[in-house]
């Protein structure tokens, strides 16, 4: 039998990101059932840190997550490069932008809406057309982040402080108050357990007899495509419509683009489909000149949802000890830094952290009785 005080179930961004903080507190074993961590939707995400997503609570995990991105703690290599985030609007989407607008000024002094000129010299395949872009808005400090930095960094931090991460461990069986078996035939024993198995976080709550929260996973479709040849797309945006619809970033000279496809799926490795590969590639050519001759590369990935879709921290009030860290979302990434601050506090019984309020975040909006 392996003893911990903390069992962290999941290494993806959410059980690397509080295992770090928790392992100031004591011993810290993470257990992650793939061979590497970061294998599911932490290593599938595009990595943008923006306000173009999610309701007022996500805006401010956001807002306060930046601080850490942009300056990190010892221990972490450099986590984030500011990159603009354009934010275009057909005819039908002007009213989604003007709000849009209105709720990033509300957070940040580094807004401009943009005419055609500027819009197309930050984007200059943008289609501007009555049929196409009429109107647009730039964040000029969206921050790309670099995802294998940010977890190698709380996976190091989680092995300075003298805690474990083992991989290619599935937990099959769970018992109170905390007993866990892996599918290999290993013990783990610790009075807290962190669930954070992201899309199978509300599986692992069976298996340990608590009520699940009812999380619902969703796919999500990326391509990768090339831009005509000598056409360099280092130093483009993030741009992204209005309206849930479309959007695109450059990676490495290459270009992504995403149809922002939410398909309901059962966890599991998640594949992207033919037909949302398509739709990507056509509204990629709907709001810019450009032509996705040849998918180089694809993949997809469950972005995982409370029914709010607000993220998840707290013990389960049916049962002591159970720790539950999920529904992430879309923006699991951009919001770990707050998160994992809150997990923190939440599990060691600490006061809700003066600066998480002063963001306007409460503990009502996070903690799972909300969704019970
Ligand atoms: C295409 C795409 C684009 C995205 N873009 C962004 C973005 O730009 N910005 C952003 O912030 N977020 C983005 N996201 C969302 C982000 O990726 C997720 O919110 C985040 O990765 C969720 O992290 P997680 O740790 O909860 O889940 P995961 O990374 O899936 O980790 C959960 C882990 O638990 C493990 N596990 C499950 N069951 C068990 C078990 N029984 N035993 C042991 N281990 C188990 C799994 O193997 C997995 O590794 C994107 C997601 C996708 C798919």
């Amino acid at each position: 039998m392996n003893t911990a005080d903390f069992l962290v179930i999941g290494g993806g961004i959410a059980g690397l990101s509080a295992g770090a903080r928790l392992a100031k507190h004591g011993k810290v074993v993470l257990l992650e059932a793939e061979d590497a961590v970061g294998y599911h939707s932490s290593g599938r995400s595009v990595t943008f840190s923006h306000f173009g997503i999610g309701g007022a609570t996500v805006r401010a995990l956001t807002a306060y997550s930046r601080a850490f991105f942009q300056n990190p703690p010892d221990g972490f290599d450099e986590l984030a490069h500011v990159r603009p985030a354009l934010f275009i609007a057909n005819e039908a989407m002007v009213p989604a932008l003007d709000e849009l607008e209105r709720i990033t000024r509300s957070l940040t002094d580094a807004v401009d809406r943009f005419d055609e000129a500027e819009a197309v010299r930050y984007c200059p395949a943008l289609r501007w057309a009555p049929d196409a872009v009429v109107a647009a808005f730039v964040h000029r400090e969206g921050l790309k982040l670099d995802p294998n930095a940010l977890l190698q960094g709380y996976a190091r931090a989680i092995r300075a402080a003298g805690g474990e991460i083992v991989t290619g461990a599935r937990v099959a069986e769970i018992t109170p108050r905390w007993r866990i078996r892996t599918e290999a035939g290993e013990t783990y024993e610790a009075p807290i357990l962190v669930n954070a198995a992201g899309a199978w976080a509300d599986h692992v709550a069976g298996l340990a007899g608590v009520k699940p929260l009812g999380l619902t996973p969703l796919r999500r479709t990326i391509i990768a495509f090339d831009p005509p040849s000598g056409m360099d797309v280092r130093d483009w945006p993030f741009v992204k419509t209005a309206a849930d619809y479309m959007y695109m970033l450059p990676d490495s000279g290459r270009l992504l683009a995403s149809p922002v496809d939410e398909n309901s799926d059962d966890p599991c490795d998640a594949q992207p489909d033919e037909l949302n590969m398509a739709i990507a590639a056509h509204r990629v050519t709907e709001f810019t000149t450009l032509e996705v001759k040849r998918i180089t590369h694809k993949w997809a990935g469950l972005r995982t949802f409370a029914a709010d879709r607000v993220p998840v921290a707290g013990f389960a009030p049916d049962a002591e000890g159970f720790f539950w860290l999920a529904g992430q979302g879309g923006y699991g990434l951009q919001t770990a830094p707050a998160m994992a601050e809150i997990a923190e506090a939440l599990a060691i019984g600490a006061a809700w952290p003066d600066d998480i309020a002063a963001a306007g975040v409460s503990p009502e909006q996070i903690r799972p009785e909300r969704l019970l």
